[in-house]
């Protein structure tokens, strides 16, 4: 048969194929209730913690919306499209779908742009392999930016597998060459693959296409720094009204100066170490939702007590890699929602971890306090309301809202006139306890 026949019999037949593939979409559909269809999601079952938060003022489409979203309409709607690509609306509705992945002490993220771009910034210390099974899991073989943050061996050490695995557009890394043999097999790998690194500095652009844009906050062009934390390349990606921050183990002072505001997640820095997080970067980034990528039993006491305290105070949710397994975050634009390997609690593994930290200067601040291993519950991600406080205490409500608020839920000090009540009022009058703050 020749093309020509082919084309002739799809058109003349086209209505009564276009019947039976709604019916075959049905059966899809129907078979895939309750697994995640969805090809951005395909790598495991990560459904066991699942958050959908808002990027609307009030917070009350993001309380809408929290009620298992994946395993009904949106697993329906996923499928759907999963099984008729269209080229014309790539990234109409798309995903973009962020995974910290489990790597024990160090940092690795997966990002899988909707238009089918992928970008891996780290890879642990030996998590190489763990990038290649989740990108392989996703059907992705190239990987189109490669960012090494810095040339420490928990950031590093595992991207020459990853290199050697995959097809790799580029590389990004800051200057800061270093003489480790870690570091070494790294730049033999990218040479290996006849790639050459783009220099990492701020101010530059990695991309912007298609609703998103990748932007490079740290390092300065030029700049030197103490230690090669304070070379940690800050990259924020933004896709639709969706901010992610991204900042390998730069100093606290690093983050103060780099020109971002409010974002969506942030990638705690440097595995949740005082010296990457204080109360004045938790509150100019205020984030939703926090990552923590670390491993549990860790020698540095990471994270901290401090640290936790900080983003919990912002009304940041937490979540850690050492607690919870490989954290999924999926944005659509507008809405980010949150799904991990597993359930566990995010425990601070010491008072204050700066002890031995670096900051940016390399001076004064690295030598108070020894990490005490106190084993502090970290406040729960979403306290449950009435858990650490009475019926009378004040709560806030937004107007058009169904939800009342501690004092400064971020979702709240977005809203122009809120009103205070006690809680049992609240709750007299039909409010419900925000997700976010936990009322
Ligand atoms: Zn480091
Ligand atoms: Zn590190």
């Amino acid at each position: 048969m020749t093309r020509g026949d082919n084309g002739g019999c799809v058109k003349g037949c086209l209505w009564g194929f276009l019947g039976f593939v709604l019916i075959a979409l049905l059966s899809t559909v129907l078979a895939c209730a309750g697994s995640t269809a969805d090809s951005h999601s395909s790598s495991n079952a990560q459904q066991q913690t699942d958050t959908s938060i808002s990027a609307s003022d009030s917070g009350t489409e993001a309380e809408s919306k929290q009620k298992d979203p994946v395993q009904t309409d949106a697993t329906a709607s996923s499928a759907a499209q999963a099984a008729k690509p269209s080229a014309s609306d790539a990234t109409k509705g798309q995903k973009l779908v962020v995974r910290f992945l489990d790597v024990g002490q160090g940092d690795a993220a997966i990002i899988e742009f909707p238009d089918g771009k992928t970008m891996v910034i780290d890879a642990g210390r030996e998590g190489g392999s763990t990038v290649d099974s989740a990108l392989a899991a996703d059907k992705r073989s190239r990987i189109d930016w490669l960012v090494a943050t810095h040339p420490d061996a928990d950031h590093i050490g595992g991207l020459p597998t990853v290199i050697g695995a995959n097809e790799i557009g580029s590389v990004w890394a800051p200057n800061c060459n270093h003489s480790t043999e870690t570091y070494t097999r790294f730049l033999e790998a990218v040479a290996a693959k006849g790639l050459q690194i783009d220099e990492a500095t701020a101010g530059k652009q990695i991309a912007a296409q298609n609703g998103y844009r990748i932007d490079i906050l740290w390092p300065q062009a030029g700049a030197s720094y103490d230690d090669s934390n304070g070379y940690s390349v800050v990259i924020l990606v933004t896709y639709g009204q969706n901010t992610f921050l991204f900042t390998g183990d730069a100093p606290a002072e690093a983050l103060e100066q780099c020109s971002v505001g409010y974002v969506d997640v942030l990638k705690a820095s440097h595995h949740g170490s005082a010296s990457g997080t204080n109360a004045a970067v938790a509150q100019k980034l205020t984030p939703k939702v926090a990552i923590l990528s670390y491993g549990l039993d860790n020698s540095y006491g990471h994270p901290a007590q401090t640290v936790m305290d900080a983003l919990s105070a912002v009304g940041a949710t937490i979540y850690g890699t050492g607690a919870q397994g490989t954290i999924t975050v999926t944005s659509d634009g507008t809405n980010v929602s949150v799904s991990t390997a597993h359930q566990g609690t995010v425990v601070a593994q010491s008072q204050d971890a700066g002890a031995g930290s670096s900051t940016l200067d390399g001076g004064g601040h690295g030598g108070s306090g020894a990490s005490t291993n106190a084993q502090v519950a970290a406040p729960q991600a979403q306290p449950s309301s009435g858990a650490t406080a009475g019926q009378d205490q004040t709560v806030y409500v937004a107007p058009t809202g169904k939800k009342y608020h501690a004092q400064g839920c971020r979702t709240l000090s977005r809203s122009k006139n809120v009103t205070s009540m006690t809680r049992s009022q609240a709750e007299a009058e039909g409010y419900t306890a925000c997700q976010v703050c936990g009322g």
